[in-house]
C-alpha cells in the first residue's frame, strides 16, 4: 500500500502535467492552421548512381508564438490523437505541391503521410492537392509508416493501388523500426524502402550492415528502390554505397531546408557536378 501510494504521488502531478500540456498544444494547433504558423522545410534525396538529386522530403515545422519552434515529433502525435491531422495532412500535401511547381520537372516532392489519413479519404486530399497546384501526379511521393498498414490492411491496399494507378509513388517509411512483418513487402505496392537512421548510425557494425544488406537485398528481388536515411558521416555514406543502397539522405547532404533555398541548392549542386 505504501508503495502503492509513493508511486501515485511520484507519477500523478508528471501526468497531469503532460495531459493540460497536450491539451494547450491542442487548442493552440486549432488557431496555428488558421493563422499560418504551420510552415515545410525540405531536405533533398540523392541518387547515389548518379550523384543527383532526386526529390526533396517536406518536413512540417512549427513556429508557436510563446514557444518558437516546435518538432513534428512533439506536435505530429498530438494532432493524430485529436484527428487534427486529417485537416493539417490535407494542407501539407497542398502546400508541398504547390511549393514544388516551382522546381524543374525530374525534381519529386515526397510528403509523410499519417495512419488516420487514410480513414479520411486520403485519396481525395492527395486529388485536390494535385489539382490545385497543377502538379503532374508522378512528382508526388507518399512516405507511410508500417503503422499504416496495420490498421484495415486491406482498405490501406485499395487505397495505394489507386494512387499508384494516378501515378503517385509509394515509399516505406522508417523500415525496421515497426513491425517490420516481411508479409508487408508482399502485399503493399511499394515503390521505395527507407532503411531508418538507427540502421545506419550503427552501419559500422556488422550486425547493422548485415541488416541494411538484406534490405537491399529484398528491394531488388522486390523491385523497390533503398533509400538510406539519416547519413551523417562520410564513412556511414561509403558503407551505405557499398551495401547497394540506391539513394540516401541526410545532415551529410543538407538539413532540411527552407522553400526560398531549394533552387539555390539545386543551382549550386550543378555548379560542382560540372566542375
Ligand atoms: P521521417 O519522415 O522519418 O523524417 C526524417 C527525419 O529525420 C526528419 O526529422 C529529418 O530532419 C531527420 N533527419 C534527416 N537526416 C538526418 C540526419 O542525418 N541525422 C539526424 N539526426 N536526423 C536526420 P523531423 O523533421 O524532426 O521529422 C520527424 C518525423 O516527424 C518525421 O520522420 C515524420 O515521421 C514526422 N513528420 C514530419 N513532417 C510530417 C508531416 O508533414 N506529416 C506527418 N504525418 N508526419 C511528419
Ligand atoms: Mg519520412
Ligand atoms: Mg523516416
Ligand atoms: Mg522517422
Amino acid at each position: 500500500k505504501t508503495t502503492g501510494r509513493d508511486t501515485y504521488r511520484r507519477f500523478e502531478p508528471a501526468l497531469a502535467a503532460r495531459h493540460s500540456a497536450r491539451h494547450l498544444l491542442t487548442f493552440d494547433m486549432k488557431d496555428a492552421i488558421r493563422r499560418g504558423d504551420f510552415h515545410l522545410v525540405y531536405q533533398p534525396v540523392i541518387d547515389l548512381a548518379a550523384e543527383t538529386v532526386t526529390s526533396f522530403e517536406a518536413l512540417m515545422r512549427w513556429r508557436h508564438p510563446e514557444r518558437g519552434l516546435i518538432s513534428p515529433m512533439e506536435f505530429i502525435p498530438v494532432a493524430e490523437e485529436t484527428g487534427l491531422i486529417v485537416a493539417l495532412g490535407a494542407w501539407a500535401l497542398a502546400e508541398a505541391c504547390r511549393e514544388a511547381t516551382a522546381w524543374p520537372d525530374e525534381i519529386r516532392v515526397a510528403v509523410n503521410v499519417s495512419t488516420v489519413q487514410f480513414q479520411h479519404d486520403l485519396e481525395r486530399s492527395v486529388s485536390s492537392a494535385l489539382d490545385g497546384a497543377g502538379l503532374s501526379a508522378d512528382r508526388l511521393k507518399l512516405e507511410v509508416t508500417e503503422s499504416a498498414l496495420m490498421r484495415d490492411p486491406e482498405r490501406v491496399v485499395a487505397t495505394l493501388h489507386r494512387l499508384r494507378a494516378l501515378g503517385v509513388r509509394i515509399a516505406l517509411d522508417d523500415f525496421g523500426t515497426g513491425y517490420s512483418s516481411l508479409s508487408y513487402l508482399r502485399r503493399f505496392p511499394f515503390d521505395k524502402i527507407k532503411i531508418d537512421r538507427t540502421f545506419i548510425k550503427d552501419i559500422a557494425e556488422p550486425d547493422a550492415a548485415a541488416i541494411v544488406r538484406a534490405v537491399v537485398g529484398l528491394g531488388e528481388r522486390l523491385g523497390m528502390s533503398i533509400v538510406a536515411e539519416g547519413v551523417e558521416t562520410a564513412e556511414q555514406l561509403d558503407l551505405v554505397r557499398s551495401e547497394g543502397c540506391d539513394e540516401v539522405q541526410g545532415f551529410l547532404f543538407s538539413r532540411p531546408l527552407p522553400a526560398s533555398e531549394v533552387q539555390a541548392f539545386l543551382r549550386s549542386r550543378r555548379a560542382s557536378a560540372a566542375a
